[in-house]
């Protein structure tokens, strides 16, 4: 089907987040090759960045998907942030409450005119490919959906020529299993459902993991606590935390309502907040789509992106630690490189032999544990340039990695005065501080 200009490719597309959006602001660039249809289960765009009060399931009986809390404000700045296209308004701080992001997609959707394309309140139930010759990748995808209102016998199928998953990660909690978790005392939540410090008042909570959401999570709590201990195994923070705010080891067992630490120092606690990230979830495909989740790595994917056995089922979004608006752009980019025939991808077996060198690299010379598979840091702009050297598209500018690794500096520093308006960006390595005064 690549490179038919005779035909319109017909794509479905999985959520209308960031990611989903991104995709089909690409496609909709070209209507001549691309008919975009994106399927989404809320009832606006902007996925995670749809705060709600709602904690398990909404009202129509859905697992909650976001994971805002009030008080959130972004930990990158703005000025990074961004789709390379679409800056954010100029007048907005650096660092964003979830509203004002939740805008800036609403205004995206707008501007590029996507609202015409997407199917809201509308779940996808599965995803089946349809082989069509014998050529493995000459498929159709059977796209089974249903609205939110209607029962789950209601489903309806459309055939698309291609899917591009767009679901996001950060909606199935990973729930360590840590010994006495069942018969302890206290409450133990998952960050996910974390909205309001207040809800904490004068506890005594211990957070386990050090991640961006646990640090992030015990500075808006500690106001409110009586004690927040940030349980981890990583290298000691070295930024000055709130006073009532200490650090542990991770948890060897709970008792009672007792933490017990590996150094063996007991608290007695009321609280036990897993910051433990999240699992990689596609409820929807079919076994026939041949995906697998081990360990946090999704498998089959070239460049992380790129089914190796169907190269028409594409993913958008299945990276960490990353600057993930500039780098969906280039994974949409790249994606459509490949379903409009400007680029041919490499054999089956040879994209199978370059992921498993991207995964042992990691495994071996980082010594990444595996379930690091699709962690990027600082490997983030080279894979992007990379994606955008094979989509012969423009890169990311070279300002971007600098304010991100500016601003890493400046965090890993200042938690606790990162994100106030005291600080302004004025540059790729500069920082100023306002003084109140002036
Ligand atoms: P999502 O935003 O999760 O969107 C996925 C969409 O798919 C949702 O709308 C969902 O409803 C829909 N969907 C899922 N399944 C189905 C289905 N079966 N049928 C139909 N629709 C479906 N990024 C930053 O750049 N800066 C930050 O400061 C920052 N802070 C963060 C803080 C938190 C607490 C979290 C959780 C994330 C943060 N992120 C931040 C990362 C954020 O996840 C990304 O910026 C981005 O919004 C992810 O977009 P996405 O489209 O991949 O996923």
């Amino acid at each position: 089907m690549a490179g038919d200009a005779s035909k319109i490719l017909q794509v479905a597309v999985i959520g209308a987040g960031a990611a989903g959006l991104c995709a089909a602001r690409h496609l909709a660039s070209k209507p001549h090759l691309f008919q975009p249809h994106v399927f989404e289960k809320e009832e606006q765009v902007g996925g995670t960045w749809i705060y709600t009060e709602d904690v398990e399931k909404n009202k129509y009986g859905f697992t909650v998907h976001s994971s805002m809390y009030k008080n959130l404000k972004t930990n990158l700045p703005k000025e990074v942030m961004a789709f390379p296209d679409f800056p954010f308004d100029k007048t907005l701080p650096s660092f964003l409450t979830h509203q004002q992001v939740l805008q800036y997609l609403k205004d995206y959707a707008q501007h590029f005119d996507l609202n015409k394309f997407i199917k809201f309140k509308t779940c996808v139930d599965h995803i089946k490919p349809v082989i069509t010759s014998s050529k493995e990748n000459q498929v159709i995808w059977d796209v089974g959906f249903r609205g939110i209102e209607q029962s789950s016998d209601d489903i309806e199928t459309q055939q698309f020529d291609a899917v591009i998953v767009c679901n996001g990660h950060y909606a199935e909690p990973q729930i360590p299993n840590i010994q006495g978790m069942s018969s302890f005392h206290g409450n133990i939540v998952h960050s996910h459902h974390y909205r309001h410090p207040e809800d904490y008042k004068d506890k005594n909570i211990v957070l386990l993991g050090a991640g961006a959401s646990g640090i992030d999570v015990a500075l808006d709590i500690a106001p409110c606590a009586r004690r927040v201990i940030l349980s981890h195994n990583k290298n000691p923070l070295v930024s000055a935390l709130p006073e009532n705010m200490s650090q542990a080891p991770g948890i060897k067992y709970l008792k009672d309502n007792k933490v017990i630490f590996k150094n063996d120092q007991e608290e007695e606690i009321d609280v036990l907040m897993l910051c433990t990230g999240y699992k990689y979830s596609f409820p929807f495909l079919s076994p026939e789509c041949n995906v697998q989740v081990i360990d946090s790595r999704v498998t089959s994917l070239y460049k992380h992106a790129i089914h190796t056995q169907f190269p028409y089922l594409s993913f958008i979004g299945i990276c960490s630690v990353i600057c993930p608006f500039p780098q969906f752009d280039c994974q949409a980019l790249f994606i459509m490189s490949i379903l409009d025939g400007s680029q041919q991808l490499p054999s089956r077996h040879e994209m199978e032999k370059d992921i498993e060198k991207d995964y042992n690299w990691r495994l071996n010379d980082l010594q990444f544990p595996n379930r690091y598979a699709h962690r990027m840091s600082n490997m983030q702009w080279d894979y992007n340039d990379q994606l955008c050297m094979m989509a012969k598209v423009k890169p990311i500018s070279r300002v971007v990695p600098s304010i991100y690794d500016a601003v890493h500096h400046h965090r890993v520093n200042h938690l606790m005065g990162y994100k106030t308006d005291e600080y302004e960006i004025t540059g790729p390595d500069t920082w100023r501080k306002i003084e109140p005064n002036k």
